[in-house]
């Protein structure tokens, strides 16, 4: 699974990277998402339902 960002929508607040930061970064003022490390999926998951313009989506790659 991987996290991505919509550079669009983010406002940079934050909170991802804080809550979550195995899976979001800040870069500048815009979060970006990596792949999901094992065992980070729920706090992923969570981190995304809480960002607070909805920026965060999660996927699944097909290896
Ligand atoms: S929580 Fe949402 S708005 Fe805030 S930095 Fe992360 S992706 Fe951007």
């Amino acid at each position: 699974m991987k996290a991505i960002v919509n550079q669009d929508n983010c406002i940079g607040c934050g909170l991802c990277a804080g809550d979550c930061p195995e899976v979001f970064e800040l870069n500048g003022d815009k979060a970006q998402g990596k792949e999901i490390p094992a065992g980070k999926e729920d706090a992923a998951k969570n981190t995304a339902a809480n960002c607070p313009v909805q920026a965060i989506e999660i996927v699944e790659v097909v290896k």
